[in-house]
């Protein structure tokens, strides 16, 4: 179906058409209709399926047919970090352009005034992350009494951050009567709540099935030992000749570090996470989108909403602890339609998390290069992880540390571990058959592989031994 048929203006299509995007995507062709009626949308969707466009383009249409009484924003859009709202503020520059419609964005890291300035010349759209909102309105800088739409986006991520607090301050102060839009990648009991509390007879719009990743993607793993993980993704990038990726570390400190290693292994890199400025996360990611950084090492503020054209490999340097960000992860690659590779880089500590991976995707990620050992000390008998430990925190605390994983969150970005599904009333849980039954781990299999000395494979050295999938 042509982008025509869904009613769009002309100003509108010459935008999509300036785009070079031929046709609407599903969660487009769902939610454009249903938004230009005026119905409240739930809509089932993550970043890379143009949920973005599905919004912004009725959006815009419909405020382009009156004009505004007193210059607050007559749609508001709420995203969980900076940078998807900095993004979502782009496309409706970019969509409203031949519009005369004014869209501005405002989040915390950055001065208020000249947000304040920005506000009261007069808006149409707000975009805006909750807690800055939340000042602003405190300082009598938002006016909503014009407000028609609301805009959840990434409401999942948004109570994963724990913005659930000031969404529901935000709330009191909209008027009660008001178009409104939640999206969500996920379906747990609080978004249902949410949902429940704030839409009214909402056309509920699902386009992809939860927690899958793109059909393009294609995902491997290496198992490697975690201190050859930085060389082998050093060697990787440089005789695999990769033009970007995005590389996955856990913690802040992690990416700066790997970063400063990448680059003195002459590979330009930067790090992007919650303890930069928001000048110097702008800068960095700006540098990756220009191409001027070949390798942009972030911790997961950068899992959801960045949008990078063409990005070919995403890197799970360290696996995530919580599975949905994974397919988070790696849905930064193989968007609109392209072919792109997710790798990830497993030490054996890592492999339950592996498991739980695979476990949320219903399918086994495929082990490339050699499995057979050359680094990896032989495992003691009986216990998975080396020493055995004197009691189960003490084991977690010091997996932690090898980790650099402290207690706490990092500004959000490390959530709970719960899984959560996106139908309602489907359950998390995988069919009977399809649950994996775990095995009594059996020596033999623990038992250290020989290495092939003949191995063609050019990373053989950094790999570690692949322990049989049942004990992993
Ligand atoms: P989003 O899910 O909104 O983050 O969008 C993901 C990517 O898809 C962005 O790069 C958009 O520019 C692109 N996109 C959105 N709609 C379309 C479309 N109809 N055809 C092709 N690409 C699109």
């Amino acid at each position: 179906m042509p982008f025509e048929k869904l009613g769009l203006r002309a100003e509108l299509l010459k935008a999509l058409a300036h785009k070079g995007y031929a046709r609407p995507t599903p969660i487009q062709a769902h939610a454009i209709p249903a938004i230009l009626d005026g119905k409240d949308v739930l809509g089932g969707a993550q970043t890379g399926t143009g949920k973005t466009a599905a919004f912004a383009l009725p959006i815009l249409q419909q405020l382009s047919e009156s004009r505004a009484q007193v210059k607050g924003p007559r749609a508001l859009i709420l995203a969980p970090t900076r940078e998807l709202a900095a993004q979502v503020c782009d496309s409706f520059q970019t969509y409203g352009k031949r519009l005369n419609l004014r869209s501005h964005v405002v989040f915390g890291g950055v001065g208020i005034n000249p947000q304040i300035k920005g506000l009261s010349q007069g808006i149409d759209v707000l975009i805006a992350t909750p807690g800055r909102l939340l000042d602003l309105a405190g300082r009598r800088a938002v006016d909503f009494r014009n407000l028609q739409c609301l805009v959840l986006d990434e409401a999942d991520r948004m109570l994963d951050m724990g913005f659930i607090h000031d969404i529901r301050k935000i709330l009191k102060l909209l008027p009660a009567k008001r178009q409104n839009l939640l999206f969500s990648a996920t379906y747990s009991s609080e978004i249902k709540r949410l949902s429940e509390d704030i839409l009214e007879q909402p056309e509920m719009i699902e386009v992809a099935r939860r927690n899958t990743a793109a059909e393009t993607v294609s995902q491997s793993a290496y198992q490697v030992q975690k201190n050859q993980k930085r060389n082998l993704l050093s060697q990787l990038a440089q005789e695999g000749n990769w033009e970007q990726a995005l590389v996955f570390t856990r913690t802040k400190h992690g990416a700066n570090r790997l970063a400063t290693q990448l680059a003195s292994d002459g590979i330009d890199s930067a790090a992007i996470h919650g303890n930069k400025s928001q000048a110097a996360r702008e800068r960095a990611l700006a540098a990756f989108k220009k191409r001027s950084v070949r390798i942009l090492v972030a911790t997961d503020i950068a899992a959801r909403g960045l949008d990078i054209q063409d990005l070919p490999f995403v890197v799970n340097y360290e696996l995530p602890n919580v599975p949905e960000d994974y397919v988070h992860r790696i849905g930064r690659t193989g968007r609109a339609g392209k072919d792109g590779q997710a790798i990830s880089l497993v030490s054996q500590e890592e492999n339950k998390l592996l498991l739980g991976i695979e476990k949320l995707l219903g399918r086994k990620i495929k082990f490339v290069g050699d499995d057979k050992t050359v680094n990896a000390k032989p495992e003691p008998k009986n216990t998975r992880s080396g020493s055995k430990p004197k009691n189960r925190s003490a084991s977690k605390r010091s997996s932690n540390r090898r980790y650099g994983i402290r207690n706490g969150s990092e500004n959000g970005e490390e959530r709970n571990s719960k899984l959560r599904n996106w139908n309602p009333g489907e359950s998390d849980r995988q069919p009977r058959s399809r649950r994996r039954k775990r095995k009594p781990a059996s020596s033999s299999k623990q038992k250290e592989a020989v290495p092939s000395p003949k191995s063609p494979n050019r990373f053989r050295k950094f790999f570690s031994k692949r322990v049989a999938p049942s004990s992993r």
